[in-house]
């Protein structure tokens, strides 16, 4: 199996912060402890499974996609199955990036027009 090992991962956390993390996807034990809205992440059987306490709802979520979809596509998002909003990102550094930051300057945009 390739994967790219510069794979980088963004979670929202209690502060609506995200924090991220680049190229250290292969050391899921200190993402636990670095991220702390992650409750586990693991791959397995060509899946990569996350666990996420959710900092919008409160509940745990979970999420399964094909290790293909995340090479293919450079990215995963996740979201609050309530709500809707992304809590998480997966994949290309430079793609999360943008990602989260067209999406705080969408929340700019709504907040001046208020
Ligand atoms: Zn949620």
């Amino acid at each position: 199996m390739v994967f790219e090992s510069n794979m980088s991962i963004a979670v929202k956390n209690e502060n609506g912060e995200y924090k991220i993390r680049k190229g250290c996807f292969f050391k899921f034990k200190e993402l636990n402890k670095e991220i702390t809205s992650l409750n586990s992440i693991k791959i397995f059987n060509g899946e990569i499974i996350l666990n996420i306490q959710c900092p919008l709802c409160g509940e745990s979520h979970y999420y399964r996609y094909s290790l293909k979809e995340l090479t293919s596509e450079g990215i995963l998002i996740g979201g609050c199955e309530e709500i809707g909003i992304p809590i998480f990102y997966i994949g290309n550094y430079e793609k999360i990036m943008k990602k989260i930051f067209d999406y705080n300057n969408t929340n700019k945009n709504i907040y001046a027009m208020l």
